[in-house]
């Protein structure tokens, strides 16, 4: 690892050797343990024996897995290789347009074939369910970025693959489902007809646009119902958050090389696992002492953090996924259709909402019009077209290095760029257009869905 002059830097770069060899645990260092799942059927702490009909065993080990780091097996390491180690670059054209003293870094994981960090936990998963014997995997997605991970994983280790995409993004990105067919999957609208839960739902409104909720729901329902067909989810889970910190241990040597190390890390937050990714093995070192902030930044229609509660609800709208300890705003609770798809999901993983409860990690929420502005900024400074849900951490990142110029401060600001956004041009049209509006999460709509939690002696 040679030295570079963080005066001078705009890209660093590590060797492909240089890839993690293991994906780092925060659990083992946690001072409060995420609370266990409960089961949905039998409202009962959940035996790992009811995961089996939807996982392979040795994801359900890494769910559970207390060990500090968990090896990378080979064959997920070569796929990796393909684009990892990814780039750490400084934003010298937005430092200079924003005139802050500030130093800003980002992470830019929009450099695979899908464009997002997705591709880093498809892969494993993919991996684990084909040694496992399994013949098809399920899923849901939003804005089609995890239907393409796992498209194109399935695709690599010879899996089949079934996605059920949220209904308003199936019409919004028609390229995102050629890009899935592209790679072999099935894409089907949802709520579509072709599960119990999708025509409970129709019956009940026939132009319901459909929600992450609603399509879990759909996908774990044709996992549990089909023998050689396991689901996969593409963010939230303990393993998920496990296998997207390839992003935080590439981006500390990246910054190591350079003598820098964050004052503040900013992720846009969804269910929360390109936050892990990219923040918990920094969080690692402030276990020991060391000071880092370390912010989610969600958008202001779909608030979980900010303004959810922290109780145990069910993982989708069916109640049929694991009922777990997070930040809700309650399972049947529809966001308003922004353009961000990615951070649609009522929920938040278990870890980081133990994390925001402990007060160890903070919480923004921001409105999708002024996410767009950073979004445009970014674009004309830094030349990389960013996807609308790492807006919002560009968003944030813009908002800390203006405060930190007011304030006279030097301070280091590190941020991820989950993904570009060249799937997203008709959000961006919709704001060019002056169409985009501030949709704000409606105080009714939550409180009836808070009347629905289940309930967990715990
Ligand atoms: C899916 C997605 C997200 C949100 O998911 P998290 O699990 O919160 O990371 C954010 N950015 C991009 C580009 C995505 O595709």
């Amino acid at each position: 690892m040679s030295k570079l002059s963080k005066k001078d830097v705009v890209k660093v770069l590590l060797d492909e050797d240089e890839i993690p060899r293991q994906w780092y645990n925060i659990i083992a260092d946690m001072p409060n343990k995420p609370a266990p799942y409960y089961s949905p059927m039998t409202g009962k702490l959940l035996e790992p024996g009811e995961m089996q009909a939807i996982f392979p065993m040795e994801l359900i080990q890494q769910e559970m897995t207390t060990e500090r780091f968990v090896d990378i097996p080979r064959e997920v390491r070569e796929m990796y290789r393909q684009w990892r180690p990814s780039p750490l670059y400084r934003a010298r054209g937005l430092e200079k347009k924003l005139d802050t003293p500030a130093r800003i870094y980002y992470k830019y994981e929009g450099v695979n074939a899908t464009g997002s960090h997705k591709l880093n936990t498809s892969i494993p998963q993919a991996y684990y369910n084909k040694t496992a014997g399994i013949k098809r995997l399920s899923t849901e997605t939003g804005a089609g970025q995890w239907g393409s991970a796992l498209s194109l994983a399935c695709n690599h280790f010879g899996l089949d693959c079934t996605v059920y995409m949220v209904k308003v993004s199936y019409g919004q990105k028609p390229y995102r489902r050629s890009f899935m067919q592209t790679f072999g999957a099935k894409v089907i609208a949802s709520p579509s007809n072709l599960t119990n839960s999708g025509r409970s739902i129709l019956e009940k409104d026939p132009d319901c646009t459909g929600s992450l909720g609603i399509a879990i729901s759909e996908a774990v329902e044709d996992a549990a119902t089909h023998e050689d067909t396991n689901y996969s989810l593409g963010s939230v889970l303990n393993h998920v958050c496990m296998h997207q910190t390839v992003i935080g241990l590439e981006a500390k040597k990246q910054m190591e090389m350079i003598d820098e190390y964050p004052d503040v890390i900013f992720a846009c937050c969804g269910g929360g696992s390109n936050f892990a990714g990219i923040s918990f093995p920094f969080l690692m070192d402030k276990f020991k002492g060391t000071k880092v902030r370390a912010v989610a930044v969600e958008p202001a229609a779909c608030p979980t953090l900010t303004k959810g509660v922290f109780a145990y609800d069910y993982g989708d709208t069916a109640r049929v996924a694991p009922i777990a300890k997070m930040y809700t705003l309650g399972h049947d609770f529809v966001p308003a259709s922004i353009h961000a798809g990615g951070l649609r999901y009522h929920g938040d993983s278990a870890i980081v909402s133990q994390l925001y409860h402990d007060g160890l990690i903070e919480a923004q929420a921001y409105g999708q019009k002024e996410v767009f502005e950073s979004a445009v900024l970014f674009a004309r400074t830094e030349g990389i077209v960013p996807a609308p849900e790492s807006s919002h951490a560009i968003c944030a990142a813009i908002k800390e290095a203006l405060k930190v110029k007011e304030a006279g401060e030097e301070k280091v600001i590190l941020f991820n760029l989950s993904g570009h956004g060249y799937f997203d041009f008709s959000a961006y049209d919709g704001y060019f257009s002056g169409l985009l509006e501030d949709v704000e999460y409606s105080e009714d709509a939550i409180k009836s869905s808070m009347a629905n939690l289940p309930k967990i002696e715990a």
